[in-house]
């Protein structure tokens, strides 16, 4: 049997009929940017999560620097931030010529709360949260952290649509809540998308401002801006697969508690979670010191799998220049030598499930 790490074409499927008619009603409407779609869209985002305003953007990344941008974090500042994140997050950051301080992650991969206030300085700006794989970070204490020290507090939430802490959605814990929805993320688009969420209106119009060139009114610019705007088509069907996200994410759930139930804990360390906080399983992570060879070994029996992530933002080359030396994140470093994200996707079947794990218990 041959399994891929991630289906998208699954998840399309699941829907197909109603994405398919969507697609048709945009493309025959004559309207293809900032329209009733992506209005429509952030509403109903906003609805969800339970944020006052949103805002559609053309990607994660740009709703993370362009979130940085408006808080007016820039040269000489300092964001707080996980080390074992997604490089995009840290990008958010540098893209406007911030300093990035990474902290250790907990045994949740979230970053570790308690490590946090030892890295704050007078040049600290904000704490970016990062909720990884699916799973909310351990947000009371950081907001009150954020608080106590008058700092902005910014969520990653491109792994998290749908998790919260405590009942209250990923998201809206800070200033801004940052999304991408990108194919492969739980709520995922055709193509690239992102949007902010935020309960402050200021915000929310300073990037609607920002994304359109910077322009309020047609041709009149108040700003320098970018051109980060979602598209209709890709909102229109972001609509389709918002409806549905709850009964997904449900699904994922339903295939991750069956690996925990039957992955073989003496092999692996498995996922766990946080009292108070859900998963939305953005992917199945799982342990192994022995990872190198468990990838060799699931290859051979036709398996495929990812590392999320194998080289930590601070060694990568593009921030060479931060001159940290391997050995300066030794939990972040040991995590990127030991996380695998074993297949998962909405649409996976129990034969599938059940060869991966029969393969998985014999190596
Ligand atoms: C995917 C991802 C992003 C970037 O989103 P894009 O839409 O690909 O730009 C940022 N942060 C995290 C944690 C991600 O997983």
């Amino acid at each position: 049997m041959k399994i891929m790490p991630n289906r998208m074409d699954r998840g399309f499927e699941l829907y197909q009929d109603e994405f398919e008619k969507k697609a048709l009603k945009v493309l025959r409407s004559g309207w293809y940017v900032l329209g009733k779609e992506v209005s429509s869209f952030e509403e109903e985002f906003a609805a969800y999560t339970g944020a006052k305003y949103c805002v559609g953007l053309a990607s994660g990344l740009d709703a993370l620097w362009i979130a940085v941008k408006i808080l007016g974090i820039g040269p000489g500042d300092e964001v707080i931030v996980q080390g074992n994140t997604y490089i995009a997050s840290v990008m958010g950051i540098t893209i406007n010529g911030a300093a990035p301080v990474f902290v250790e992650p907990d045994e949740f991969y979230n970053i570790d709360a308690s490590r946090i206030e030892e890295k704050i300085t007078p040049r600290t700006k904000a704490i970016m949260v990062v909720h990884l794989y699916g799973q909310s970070s351990n947000m009371v204490p950081i907001a009150a952290l954020a608080e106590k020290h008058g700092l902005f507090l910014i969520e990653d939430c491109a792994q998290s649509h749908g998790a919260d802490f405590h009942g209250k959605m990923t998201g809206t814990f800070g200033d801004i809540g940052c999304f991408s929805f990108y194919p492969s993320k739980n709520l995922g688009a055709f193509g690239d998308a992102g949007a902010i969420v935020t309960d402050n209106k200021q915000i929310a119009d300073d990037i609607r401002v920002f994304r359109n060139y910077g322009s309020e009114k047609r041709y009149y610019n108040r700003v320098v801006g970018a051109n980060s705007r979602l598209d209709e088509l890709q909102a229109g069907l972001l609509r389709v697969r918002l409806r549905h996200l709850d009964e997904l994410n449900r699904e994922k759930e339903r295939l991750c508690r069956k690996y925990l139930e039957h992955l073989d804990r003496n092999r692996f360390i498995l996922p766990q979670i946080r009292d108070g906080a859900t998963s939305v399983w953005h992917q199945f992570v799982i342990r192994s010191s022995r990872r190198d060879e468990l990838i060799e070994y699931l290859n051979a029996h036709g398996i495929g799998t990812i590392i999320h992530y194998p080289i930590p933002p601070h060694l990568s080359e593009a921030y060479r220049y931060l001159g940290m030396k391997e050995g300066s994140l030794p939990v972040t470093e040991r995590y990127a030598r030991e996380v695998l994200s074993i297949p998962l996707y909405n649409g996976m079947t129990e034969e599938e499930q059940d060869y991966v794990i029969e393969h998985m218990n014999r190596f």
